[in-house]
Order: C-alpha cells, then sequence, then structure tokens
C-alpha cells in the first residue's frame, strides 16, 4: 500500500473522552472514530489488524473441526421466550419493534438462534459432535461503555457452539476449545492467564476466562503458583478460612443506637472492629426476600449468592421489603428476631466462626450484640458467599494468593443442558431414543483483543504491534521523495516486497523525514526501512526494529533486505 493512497487520518491529540491508553492511541493512529456512545467506524488501519486476528481465531477454530457460519443479528422475541432471557437478561438487550409491532431484539449472543438451527437440522448420533462458530456484530447496551473498543455498545466477537451426544464428549471438547484458545493467546503475543470464571447471564455448569494482563484491566483475578486461578466473581474462600471468635458465648444484649445505620458508625460508637459485625443484607431473588449474613469486614458476592439460591434475578431489596421482612428501617437488620419468621436466612461461612457478634436488631434505632449462631439464629444453609480479599489464602493449596488485573478476552463455557432443555434441542440414539443435546459455548472478543494487544504494547510514541497483528509488517521510508535515485529504490523495494507477500506500506509522501518517523512510531509497524541518499552511495539503506532505540538500527546492503525481511516475518 502507497501511503499517499491509504485513509489514514492521524491525529495530534487523542479526544478528549478517550479514557484508556489503547483508546488514545486508536485514535490517533486513525484506526477508529466514534460515532455514538460506544459505536465505532474502523477505519482501514484498523481493519487490518482486526482482520489479522479474525484470521488467527479462524485457523485456530478450523483445526478443531469448527464450521464457519453467518447469523443473522436481528432475533426473535419467540426464540427468547422459549428459554426466559427476553425477561432476564434486562437493559444490556436493546428490543425493538418492526413494522408489523412484532418484537425482536439485536443478538447480544447467539445461544437460542444456534440451539434453533441445530434442532431443526440435526437428527442423529451420527451427525454429533457438531461444532459451529460465526464471526459478527454483537449488540449489547452497556450501562457503562467505556475505554474504546474495549467496552462498546457494538462490537465485532467469534462465538462457537458446539454440540454433544454426552456429557463426556462435551468435556473433552471442551478441553480442545480450552487449549485452542490459549493458542490463540500466544498467537497474539499476550501475557494472559486464563482462570475460574461465574457464568452470569449466559449460565451452564463450568467456564474460564483468559485474562490479557493489564493493570487498566477492569476485571480483578487471583492466582496462584500452584495453578489455581479465578476471577474475584468466582474465586473460592474455603470453609474454615480466616480467624475464629475467641471467648464464651453471652447473653444477648440491646444496645440503643440513634441513626447508625453503617457497621463504621456503630462500630466507633460500641468500640468494635468490623470483624464483631454480622452484616445483615435483604436481596430480592426471583421475587423471594432472603437474608444474606457476611462478617462486617467482608464483602457479599452476589454472583456467589445467586448460584447458592439457584434463581435466575437477584436483586437488592427496596426498603419497603426490608421492613415488611425485619419490622425496621434500612439499616437496623439483623438475623435475631426477624419479623417474617419464614424468611430464609443464608450465611457465609465467615459468620460461622463469630462468637458474641454484632447486627441489627430489627427495630428502629437498635442494635443487638452477643448474638450467636445456632442460638439466637438458624440459617437455612452455610456456604462460601464472600469475595476473597487481600490475605487470602489458595483454596487449593493454601499458600498466599495473588491479585492482578486483567482484560478479559476470551470466555468459555460448559452450557451442559441448559439451552436443550428449554428449546428441545434432541437426537435419536444408537439405540433410537431421544435424547438432549450437550453444549458448549464458546466467546472471543476480536475488537477487544485489538485493544488489547495496545494495553499491552506500546510506548509514548505509539503502538508496537507484535508482527502477527500488525497492519503492515514493514513501512519503507524515503528520505526525500524528490530526489530520484531514493525513489527509484524505494519503490523497488516495496514491489519486491510486496511480491514476497510482505505486508509493506511506502511512505511516498512528500514530507520531512521527521513527520514520517513520527508517523511510523505512532502506527507502530514492526520493521522500517530507511532510503537516504547518504546510504545509498554505499548501496546501503537503514533497518530498524520498532521495539529497538535509534542506535540499534543497522545498515544493510540493498541486495539483502528483502531476504532480511523475509526471514524475520516468515
Ligand atoms: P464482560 O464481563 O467484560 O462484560 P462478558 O462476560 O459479558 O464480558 P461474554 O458474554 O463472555 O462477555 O462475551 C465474550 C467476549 O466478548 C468477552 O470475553 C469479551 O472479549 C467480548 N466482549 C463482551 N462484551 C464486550 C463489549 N461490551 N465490548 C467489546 N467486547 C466485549
Ligand atoms: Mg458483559
Amino acid at each position: 500500500m502507497r501511503l499517499t493512497e491509504f485513509f489514514l487520518p492521524t491525529l495530534r491529540e487523542a479526544p478528549a473522552d478517550a479514557d484508556i491508553i489503547s483508546a488514545k492511541m486508536m485514535f490517533r493512529s486513525g484506526m477508529i472514530r466514534k460515532l455514538a456512545s460506544g459505536i465505532y467506524e474502523w477505519l482501514p488501519l484498523g481493519l487490518k489488524v482486526l482482520k489479522k486476528v479474525e484470521q488467527i481465531i479462524r485457523e485456530e477454530m478450523g483445526k478443531i473441526g469448527g464450521n464457519e457460519v453467518w447469523l443473522p443479528i436481528l432475533l426473535p422475541r419467540s426464540l427468547w421466550d422459549e428459554t426466559g432471557r427476553w425477561d432476564v437478561y434486562g437493559k444490556e438487550l436493546c428490543r425493538l419493534k418492526d413494522r408489523k409491532d412484532s418484537d425482536f431484539c439485536l443478538g447480544p449472543t447467539h445461544e437460542e438462534v444456534i440451539t434453533d438451527l441445530v434442532r431443526r437440522e440435526i437428527r442423529s448420533y451420527r451427525e454429533l459432535p457438531l461444532m459451529l462458530y460465526q464471526f459478527g456484530i454483537k449488540f449489547r447496551d452497556e450501562i457503562r461503555p467505556r475505554f474504546g473498543v474495549m467496552r462498546a455498545r457494538e462490537f465485532y466477537m467469534k462465538d462457537a457452539y458446539s454440540f454433544h451426544p454426552d456429557e463426556k464428549d462435551a468435556e473433552q471438547y471442551y478441553q480442545k476449545v480450552f487449549n485452542a484458545y490459549k493458542k490463540i493467546c500466544e498467537r497474539c503475543g499476550f501475557k494472559y492467564r486464563e482462570v475460574e470464571a461465574a457464568t452470569g447471564a449466559i449460565g451452564g455448569s463450568f467456564s474460564h476466562e483468559f485474562m490479557v494482563l493489564a493493570d487498566t484491566g477492569e476485571e480483578e483475578i487471583v492466582s496462584c503458583e500452584c495453578g489455581y486461578g479465578a476471577n474475584t466473581e468466582k474465586a473460592e474462600v474455603k470453609q474454615g478460612a480466616g480467624e475464629r471468635g475467641q471467648g464464651t458465648e453471652k447473653p444477648l444484649e440491646e444496645k440503643h443506637t440513634p441513626n447508625m445505620r453503617t457497621v463504621e458508625e456503630v462500630g466507633k460508637f460500641l468500640k468494635a472492629s468490623p470483624k464483631n459485625f454480622i452484616k445483615t443484607l435483604i436481596y430480592q431473588a426471583d421475587n423471594e426476600p432472603v437474608v444474606a449474613l457476611v462478617r462486617g469486614d467482608y464483602e457479599l458476592n452476589e454472583h456467589k449468592l445467586q448460584s447458592a439460591l439457584n434463581c435466575s434475578i437477584l436483586a437488592l431489596a427496596d426498603e419497603k421489603t426490608i421492613e415488611k421482612a425485619t419490622g425496621a428501617p434500612l439499616g437496623f437488620a439483623g438475623p435475631v428476631k426477624l419479623k417474617d419468621k419464614n424468611i430464609k436466612i443464608i450465611a457465609d461461612y465467615s459468620a460461622e466462626g463469630m462468637i458474641n457478634a454484632i447486627s441489627g436488631a430489627n427495630k428502629k434505632d437498635y442494635h443487638l450484640a452477643n448474638i450467636n449462631i445456632n442460638r439466637d439464629y438458624k440459617p437455612a444453609k452455610v456456604t462460601d458467599l464472600r469475595k476473597v480479599k487481600r490475605g487470602d489464602k489458595c483454596p487449593r493449596c493454601g499458600k498466599d494468593l495473588n491479585f492482578s488485573r486483567g482484560i478479559e478476552v476470551g470466555h468459555t463455557f460448559k452450557l451442559g443442558l441448559k439451552y436443550s432443555k428449554s428449546m428441545k434441542a434432541t437426537y435419536l440414539d444408537k439405540g433410537g431414543k431421544e435424547q438432549l443435546m450437550v453444549m458448549g459455548c464458546y466467546g472471543i472478543g476480536v475488537s477487544r483483543i485489538v485493544a488489547a494487544t495496545i494495553e499491552q504494547s506500546h510506548d509514548e510514541n505509539g503502538v508496537i504491534w507484535p508482527l502477527p497483528l500488525a497492519p503492515f509488517h514493514v513501512v519503507v521510508i524515503p528520505i526525500n521523495w524528490q530526489d530520484e535515485q531514493t525513489k527509484k529504490v524505494s519503490e523497488q523495494i516495496y514491489d519486491e516486497l510486496s511480491k514476497k507477500g510482505i505486508d509493506v506500506l511506502l511512505d511516498d509522501r512528500d514530507e520531512r523525514a521527521g513527520i514520517k518517523f513520527k508517523d511510523a512510531d505512532l502506527i507502530g509497524i514492526p520493521y522500517r526501512i530507511t532510503v537516504s541518499d547518504k546510504n545509498l552511495k554505499d548501496n546501503k539503506l537503514e533497518l530498524k526494529a520498532r521495539w529497538e532505540k535509534k542506535e540499534e538500527s543497522r545498515i544493510i546492503d540493498i541486495d539483502k533486505i528483502v531476504d532480511e525481511i523475509c526471514s524475520k516475518v516468515k
């Protein structure tokens, strides 16, 4: 590509709302522009990188027997009613009507569509297993679109779905996809970690996330040298972890705590540490109120609570529900003497080890001291409900957990029967008996990968593309385009490299060398060949890699340059 023919609108300054280094660089290097909040246009340079990522993924999906399809983005409500997700998905799902007033949504993910397709087409065990995947636009009306294309509303995803005759086959195949995802991360040049994750709105029995390590990542992950890794949403805390209470049980005592509603306020007043408190939270789980307990210095993990309750919708209860359940306004709830005698109490393991604890008295302006489990209240269930915290130990080996941040680029789910059951996706087994298909689904954010790469690979001058994702492998920079010999040699190298299948950009602009170097650094081309009349006198050129310093550049014979580049690129 000749730069004079290439649409590359670079910017000296990033737009003010670019809130992260990768977004700034994508704007400045002319990869993207913004149309509306979370909605972007991809310009030629950005699209070239996107296509390279796409191709790597396509190759790895091909190696594990994937079949590429192309699914619609406008999806009829009827399919979403079958799985119940029309009601459950929430506001991220963009719902709209056609001219006949029928309900549709823009696909945020395609489990319903693919399960429908497969149940119509697959009859027999002979046709299984089957893996279908697509590249396509997803629409999710994210509450807070940010970080450029990293958390967009419209984004480009590869989503894959596999169908199996039984659990064993599904699990074996899951491992194959897992390895393919690792391969993709490696080919993209990522420093990454694969971690156990919560299953969330997609559902299913277990899942893993592929996290690119970066301080700007939205996710917090824990890991251990023993190989354990998990998203903090999912990271397990073992029963009996952390210290236990000491002493003997004392009689319950009511404390007047006027207008004190938080652990901090009451703690200060009663001179007690948050560790002595039971945080009592009232939730609404599928329209049932529930009381959840966790020790005062810990935070409740809603993902864990949701799976412990096995409910589809979980939210903190409103004040009216709280009053009805506890008999007191917000801030005075506790596990003892609840107004609603039938309300379910579910406690975190941390509540188990507490002796003489403090919590609300279910009475306005009062708290209770010396609360003891089993004597004063009996939870229906005690389980792991809290978020991991710095200082927690690995649930597998007991060593200290490491905390770091990551960008989730991929997510694999073992779905089991979740969709095949509700949508009746069945096949006939060897004995002619109807069986449900076992499913897996596997997403990877193609557009997010582009941004994540830049987060990991840049300097103050711009992007540093790893070779496999680079929009061009090499840029040829003639110092003086007006000089006939410089022009001739530059074009000759450009032609020869192009013929060898190298992605090469010729900076044929009549611009100052400084501007050309700056742009080449900004857009991050891995190799730069500089053609100057000074070196040409000795039949030589200058070659520099983007990640090398100026003084590390090498002077090379003109007739060796093509082989040199080919050996580096291929
Ligand atoms: P997140 O927790 O970041 O919202 P998710 O769990 O909702 O992600 P999945 O439904 O598993 O994401 O989607 C698969 C992949 O699609 C993610 O791993 C991510 O790379 C990408 N992705 C998800 N949401 C967005 C978005 N809003 N913008 C860009 N890419 C996204
Ligand atoms: Mg999401």
